[in-house]
């Protein structure tokens, strides 16, 4: 509809603009309503503050014709918000509140017997707010009180509302709840028949490449998800895999050094046994690799295995400590506090994140020579930390550090050799026993990892 047929609309009419600018918006607005009261008619608008603004400047240059109806009760202008608080209830629109507040503003202005026209920005509000089944609601209502009382009625929605996918279903409901549907300026400004059958093939032919691009897009989506998932399952595969070959040499060969060992000291060689404590040492460290790759590819598929039984606490960290102690020659391992702890879970896996927190201690703290592992009760819980005194780990790591191949330590480097996954594990055991794990730490001043484990319970 052009704007110039504003004076030809029927007196009851529920009509939707769309619009691309607010000038357009405060123009066509500022036109239907002038129409209105220069024919001795009511014009109520229910807007937002600067388009009422906008709007009276418009009607005041027109002339007089403006204050008289003001003055009159013919011009009602109301705060779109406000009017919306006051028919809607916990979010949503009250069917009796709209009657009693918008039914009553349109009997107030036609009191004298004269029409009314009415715009309403109450909708693109609900719109802009992602209400949009409430937008869809008040059309409804609007339409419903249309039935008792007679109104001409402009909704307007910016067009750019409905810019993204998603929003067909809704725009066709908006449309079809109003009597007419008028497009947005571009086309509006065409006159003639020619110039918008041009347009129409024009959008017909933009929306077809449009639904087609999407649909293209889609397919790629969906095919490079299906890619990404088939690789991540073959890095999966290809880790269980490589990991279970590497085990079994490395079986084959910590046997053979233990029989060289024992030839070696019958021997008495004791340069040679020096050789193979080397040996031995990266061998150990081999394990712990390989035994961490074979437990990543587990958790992956949820199957660490778990044998639970009730344990003492403090007796599997003195035993791990011991055991760590004759491996370490750079640190103390310092034992403080006790606890009278027994805990439900798989001992072996705990004492695996112990040996995880104390290894990192010592690794991560190369001019330090003691690490202390403290053991603690807090409330229900069993507490275990191991505080070093090594390079500490900035604030903003944290939050990342227990997932998998994560390091804080630039691993270009390879200063501080490691994969990046004995925390991930470490997270996932101490998840599985229903404890927490974490760390307390700041970069060049040390870190203390800590887990707690609920205690004495089944
Ligand atoms: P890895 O030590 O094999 O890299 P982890 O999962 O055990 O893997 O640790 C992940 C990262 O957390 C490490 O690479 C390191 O950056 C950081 N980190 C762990 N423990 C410490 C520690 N005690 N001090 C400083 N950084 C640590």
């Amino acid at each position: 509809m052009a704007l110039a047929s504003w004076p030809e609309m029927s007196e009851s009419e529920h009509f939707v603009q769309f619009c691309e600018t607010d000038a357009f918006l405060v123009s066509s607005v500022s036109k239907f309503i002038s129409t209105a009261l220069i024919a001795g008619d009511a014009g109520i608008i229910l807007a937002t503050q600067p388009h009422r603004e906008s709007i009276e400047e418009r009607l005041r240059a027109d002339g007089q014709v403006f204050e008289v109806t003001r003055k009159q009760g013919k011009y009602i202008a109301l705060d779109a918000a406000t009017v919306l608080s006051q028919i809607m209830v916990d979010g949503y629109l009250d069917a009796t509140r709209f009657n009693e507040v918008i039914g009553g503003i349109i009997r107030q202005a036609a009191k004298s017997g004269c029409h009314v026209r009415v715009f309403g920005e109450l909708v693109a509000l609900l719109w802009a707010d992602s209400k949009r089944a409430e937008a869809i609601r008040l059309e409804e209502l609007w339409n419903e009180l249309a039935r008792t009382q007679a109104f001409s009625l402009f909704c307007a929605y910016p067009m750019q509302g409905f810019d993204g996918e998603g929003y067909e279903a809704e725009f066709a409901e908006i449309c079809r709840q109003h009597g007419r549907v008028i497009p947005t300026e571009s086309y509006t400004a065409l006159t003639g028949t020619d110039e918008r059958l041009l347009a129409i093939a024009l959008l017909q032919q933009k929306g077809n490449s449009l639904a087609a691009e999407v649909a293209e897009r889609r397919r790629i989506e969906a095919a490079l998800q299906e890619s990404e998932a088939h690789f991540r399952f073959m890095t999966e595969e290809f880790i269980s895999m490589a990991s279970h070959e590497l085990n079994t040499p490395l079986t084959s060969l910590i046997g053979y050094t233990h029989l060289l060992q024992y030839r070696l000291k019958k021997l008495g060689d004791e340069e040679s046994l020096r050789f193979l404590a080397t040996i031995n040492k990266q061998l150990d460290r081999l394990t712990r690799l390989i035994n961490d790759m074979l437990d990543i590819s587990r958790a992956q598929q949820g199957k660490l295995s778990y044998q639970e039984e009730f344990f003492d606490l403090d007796a599997l960290v003195r035993e791990t400590l011991e055991n760590l102690q004759a491996r370490t020659f750079t640190h103390q391992l310092l034992l403080e506090g006790s606890t009278t702890a027994h805990v439900y879970g798989d001992r072996e896996r705990i004492g695996q994140v112990l040996i995880n927190l104390v290894s990192n201690a010592i690794k991560f703290s190369p001019a330090a020579d003691k690490v202390i592992v403290r053991l603690s009760e807090e409330g229900d819980n069993a507490v275990v930390s191991a505080q070093d005194f090594g390079i500490g780990i900035a604030e903003h790591h944290h939050s990342h550090i227990f997932e998998r191949f994560y390091q804080a330590t630039e691993p270009a480097t390879r200063t501080y050799p490691g994969l990046g996954i004995g925390l991930y594990i470490s997270g996932e055991i101490i998840k599985r026993h229903r404890g927490r794990i974490w760390v307390e730490s700041q970069k060049d001043e040390g870190s203390t990892f800590s887990f707690s484990l609920p205690v004495n319970l089944q």
